[in-house]
């Protein structure tokens, strides 16, 4: 029987920055992905992903800020540029961009608040009404050069990655570690780093008491701007969110909520064609710049705890990684140092991100962070 430190379950954005952390760090690491590289079935499929400083919630500043340090980390280690910088914008009343300008100010964040007719002075191609926040340390990530690079470096670290290979059980073993079954194969892991994204539920179910998660397929659609500009990432939220992002020559554009409640294994990859409408609609007021027919579509997949807030614990030998909740992506990097150390034995970094806490209310209702 093959011993390892630690397995991954999963090879999305989480756990490939989990075994890159993990071979950094000395320990021996076996990596199981079910699909081939660049698949579209789960959560981190694509070319771009908005990295921001901006939330609502002075948590969620600080760990953006370790973020941002770890992903040039990534960037020098790897010799790739992967967060691209072009500055973000926030606007619309139910987004509160005056309380994001005071925690990124209170975090020595640089930002402005700029009156409307001044953005739109600004960003030609854009509309604005009410104050807009601006911050310069936003930007685009690659999440599958990213994907790469991190499972290069795990790879040249000393990781063995299997593609293609479900992780079908499992089984708590009386030594204290954990019996990983395959269909090629079983071995022995002293820890089991599970990053397996909409999956985690059928996978833990009868092993970890899980807080609800919910499973949802959202839509992205692409639009082609009049003229070429350098575009920043965008937030408008009124009662609902809307967020744009550049992505090559292309600005991509998606509703935040509303996707249609599904699971991994049943979700249909049909675009809903009641959010294409919408963004439509969205595009014609607030993007004047922009050609408001889509030139291409995607889905993918949402899974949200219901306050937003991550999971980042251990049970046991089991360590659950379900940091998605449609903002996870910016926090690649330092969610792969979280598992490591929880891997090895350090505490949760915050009560917030326990089992324990998503077991009760928290009467949070998180602001679009994407
Ligand atoms: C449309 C969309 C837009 C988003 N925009 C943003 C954004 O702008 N900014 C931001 O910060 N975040 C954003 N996010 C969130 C971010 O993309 C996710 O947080 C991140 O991709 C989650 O990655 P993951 O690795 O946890 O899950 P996944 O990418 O789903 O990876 C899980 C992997 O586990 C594998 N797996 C599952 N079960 C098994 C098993 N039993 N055996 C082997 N392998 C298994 C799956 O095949 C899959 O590859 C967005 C998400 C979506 C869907």
């Amino acid at each position: 029987m093959t011993r390892v430190d630690v397995v991954v379950v999963g090879l999305g954005l989480t756990g490939s920055a989990a075994a890159w952390a993990l071979s950094r760090r000395g320990r021996s690491v076996v990596a199981f992905e079910a699909f081939q590289p660049d698949h579209r079935r789960g959560s981190s499929h694509g070319r771009s992903r908005i990295f921001r400083r901006a939330y609502t919630d002075r948590l969620y500043v600080e760990l953006t800020g370790r973020a941002g340090e770890l992903w040039r980390l990534l960037e020098r280690e790897s010799g790739e540029s992967l967060l691209h910088r072009t500055g973000g914008l926030d606007h619309g009343a139910g987004g509160e961009p005056e309380a994001m300008a005071a925690l990124l100010a209170d975090a020595g964040v640089p930002a402005e608040l700029i009156p409307p007719d001044e953005a739109a002075r600004r960003w030609p191609g854009m509309s604005f009404e009410g104050p807009v926040l601006f911050h310069p340390e936003a930007g685009v990530i690659d999440p599958e050069r990213a994907m790469a690079a991190m499972t290069r470096l795990a790879t040249s670290a000393g990781a063995r990655i299997s593609y293609g290979t479900w992780v079908d059980a499992l089984e708590p073993q009386s030594d204290g570690g954990v019996l990983v079954r395959t269909g090629s194969g079983s071995l022995h892991a002293r820890t089991v780093v599970v990053a397996a994204g909409p999956w985690t539920e059928p996978l833990l179910s009868g092993l970890v008491k899980l807080p609800r998660l919910t499973v949802t397929q959202q839509q992205v659609f692409f639009f082609r701007p009049h003229e070429s500009a350098v575009w920043p990432t965008f937030i408008r939220e009124d009662d609902d969110a809307v967020y744009g992002l550049p992505e090559g020559p292309l600005l991509k554009v998606a509703e935040h909520g509303r996707g249609r409640v599904t699971t991994a294994e049943d979700r249909d990859g049909v675009v809903d064609p009641a959010s294409r409408e919408r963004v439509m609609s969205f595009v014609r007021r607030w993007l004047p710049g922009v050609d408001p027919a889509p030139c291409d579509e995607l889905t993918c997949l949402y899974t949200s705890t219901d306050g937003e807030d991550f999971i980042l614990d251990r049970q046991g030998p089991i360590v659950v990684c379900s940091p998605c909740s449609g903002h996870g992506a910016k926090f690649t990097p330092l969610v792969g140092e979280i598992a490591a150390d929880l891997a090895d034995g350090h505490p949760p970094i915050h009560e917030r991100f326990t089992l324990a806490a998503h077991e009760r209310p928290s009467g949070r209702d998180r602001r679009a962070n994407s």
